[in-house]
C-alpha cells in the first residue's frame, strides 16, 4: 500500500525537466537584465557628457526599451506553469480523477455538485487556501470543502467562467512544480463549447478525457475535441476510461469490453483527430479508477489502511501511476517547448539588438578618434611646413644682413678714406 506514496514527490519526477527550465531560463534573465542595466547607466551617462554626441536620443530610448521588456518576460516567466485541462459528461469523474492526483478533496465530487464553472487549482505559497471569482479580486476562505460547493453553487456567471482556487503548496508536490488543473462543467450541458475553447483551452498543455468505461465514447465528447483539434496543432490528448473498477464487477467480460474500448480510443485518437500515431494512442488511454486512488491516497496521509477494494485492485492502482508518469513527461516536455521557447527567442533578439546600439556607439567613438587624429596630424603637418619657410626665411634674411654689413662697412671705409 505504502508503494502508493505519490511517486510524484520523489525528485526523479518528469516534472523537473520543466522545474529545472524554468529555473535555468530565469538565470539567464537575471544575467540580461543586470547587463542591460549596466548598459543602460554607461548609455545615459555617455548622453550626459558636455559633447555627448556619441550616443543619439534613440539609443538611449532602446536602451531603456530593453530594460522594460527583459522585466516583463520575466514577469510571465514567473508566472509559466504547466496547464493540464480536464473535460468529460457529467459524472464521469473529473473532480475526483483531479483530487485523486493531487491527493487531497480539493474539488467537490458527486452527486448535487454539478460544477457549473471552469475551477482552477493552483499552488500559492499562502498556508490556507482561498479562491477567487472571475471578475473579483476578492479572497474567499475555502477551509472546508462544503464551504467551497457552497461558494461555487452560488457561481451565476455562466458555465465559462472561472473560479481560482489557491491550494497551499507546501500541501502537495504537484502544484509545488507548477502543474495547474482545471476542471470543465460537463461538456454534456454546454452550448458555448467555442468560448470554452477561446477562454480556457488555447494555453493548456494536456488535456485529459475522462470517460465512463461503462458507456461508450460519446459523441459530444468526440465534438469537442474535434474543435480544440481545429485550433491547437497536435494537442496532447489523454484517455482515462474512469469507473474501471465498476467494470471489475463482471469479469467474464472485462478482457473484452477493455479491446473494445482500447480500439475505439485509438481510433479516435490516430484517425479521427490524428494527433498521434498508433503506437502512441495505445500510450495514452489508460483504464483506472480514481475513487479507489483517491480512497488509496487519503487512506495513506492518515497511515490507515484501505479495505474493501474491488478485485484487481493494484493492477488499477498501478495502472493510474503509469498514467501520471506519462501525462508528467508529456506535460513538462511540452510546456518548456510552449512556454520557454518564445523566451528563448526574444531574449536573443533583446541581446542581439542591444549588441547592435553598443557597436553603433563604438562605430561613433572609432570616427571620432580618426577625426581628432586626422586633425593633429594636419597641424604637425602645419607646423613643419612652418618651420621650414621659417628657416628659409632666416637664411634669406641672415644673407641679406651680410650683405648689408658688408655694405655698412664698405661705406663707412670709404668714408673714412675721403
Ligand atoms: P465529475 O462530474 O466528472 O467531476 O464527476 P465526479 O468526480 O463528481 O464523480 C461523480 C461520482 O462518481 C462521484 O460520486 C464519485 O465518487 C464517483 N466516481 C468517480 N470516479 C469513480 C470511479 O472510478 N469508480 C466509481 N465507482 N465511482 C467513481
Amino acid at each position: 500500500a505504502t508503494a502508493s506514496a505519490n511517486f510524484a514527490a520523489t525528485s526523479t519526477s518528469p516534472l523537473q525537466i520543466f522545474v529545472r527550465a524554468k529555473k535555468k531560463i530565469n538565470d539567464i534573465f537575471q544575467e540580461i537584465e543586470e547587463y542591460v542595466a549596466e548598459t543602460a547607466t554607461f548609455v545615459e551617462g555617455l548622453a550626459k557628457e558636455k559633447d555627448g554626441h556619441l550616443v543619439t536620443e534613440k539609443e538611449v530610448a532602446a536602451v531603456s526599451g530593453f530594460s522594460a521588456k527583459v522585466a516583463g518576460i520575466k514577469e510571465v516567466l514567473a508566472r509559466d506553469h504547466m496547464k493540464v485541462a480536464f473535460f468529460g459528461r457529467t459524472s464521469n469523474g473529473k473532480s475526483s480523477v483531479i483530487n485523486a492526483m493531487l491527493g487531497d478533496k480539493i474539488l467537490p465530487a458527486g452527486i448535487g455538485h454539478t460544477t457549473n464553472c471552469f475551477l482552477q487549482v493552483e499552488g500559492d505559497d499562502s498556508l490556507e487556501p482561498f479562491l477567487i471569482a472571475e471578475g473579483s479580486t476578492e479572497r474567499q476562505s475555502v477551509s472546508e470543502i462544503g464551504q467551497l460547493a457552497h461558494a461555487l453553487c452560488n457561481n451565476r456567471l455562466g458555465d465559462s467562467t472561472m473560479v481560482k482556487i489557491h491550494w497551499p503548496k507546501t500541501r502537495c508536490q504537484l502544484l509545488r512544480d507548477g502543474v495547474v488543473f482545471v476542471d470543465s462543467p460537463g461538456i454534456d450541458v454546454t452550448e458555448s463549447l467555442d468560448e470554452w475553447i477561446d477562454k480556457h483551452c488555447l494555453d493548456a498543455d494536456v488535456f485529459v478525457l475522462v470517460c465512463n468505461a461503462e458507456s461508450t465514447l460519446m459523441n459530444t465528447e468526440k465534438n469537442f475535441f474535434h474543435k480544440v483539434s481545429q485550433r491547437l496543432s497536435k494537442p496532447n490528448i489523454f484517455i482515462l476510461q474512469n469507473r474501471w473498477d465498476v467494470a471489475a464487477s463482471e469479469p467474464e467480460y472485462l478482457n473484452e469490453v477493455r479491446k473494445q474500448h482500447m480500439e475505439r480510443s485509438v481510433e479516435f485518437l490516430c484517425s479521427e483527430l490524428g494527433v498521434v500515431d498508433q503506437s502512441q494512442a495505445e500510450q495514452r488511454v489508460f483504464f483506472v479508477s480514481a475513487k479507489e486512488v483517491l480512497q488509496q491516497r487519503l487512506a495513506d496521509s492518515k497511515g490507515q489502511p484501505v479495505t474493501g477494494m474491488a478485485e484487481g485492485f493494484s493492477s488499477r492502482y498501478f495502472e493510474f501511476q503509469d498514467f501520471e508518469r506519462k501525462f508528467e513527461e508529456c506535460i513538462s516536455k511540452t510546456a518548456v517547448v510552449t512556454k520557454f521557447d518564445q523566451h528563448a527567442l526574444r531574449g536573443k533578439t533583446i541581446a542581439n539588438e542591444l549588441q547592435e546600439v553598443l557597436s553603433s556607439i563604438q562605430q561613433s567613438a572609432t570616427s571620432e578618434r580618426d577625426a581628432k587624429c586626422n586633425e593633429q596630424r594636419t597641424l604637425k603637418q602645419r607646423l613643419h611646413h612652418t618651420e621650414r619657410e621659417l628657416d628659409a626665411v632666416t637664411a634669406i634674411m641672415k644673407e641679406k644682413i651680410g650683405y648689408m654689413v658688408e655694405d655698412v662697412e664698405r661705406k663707412v671705409s670709404t668714408a673714412l678714406n675721403e
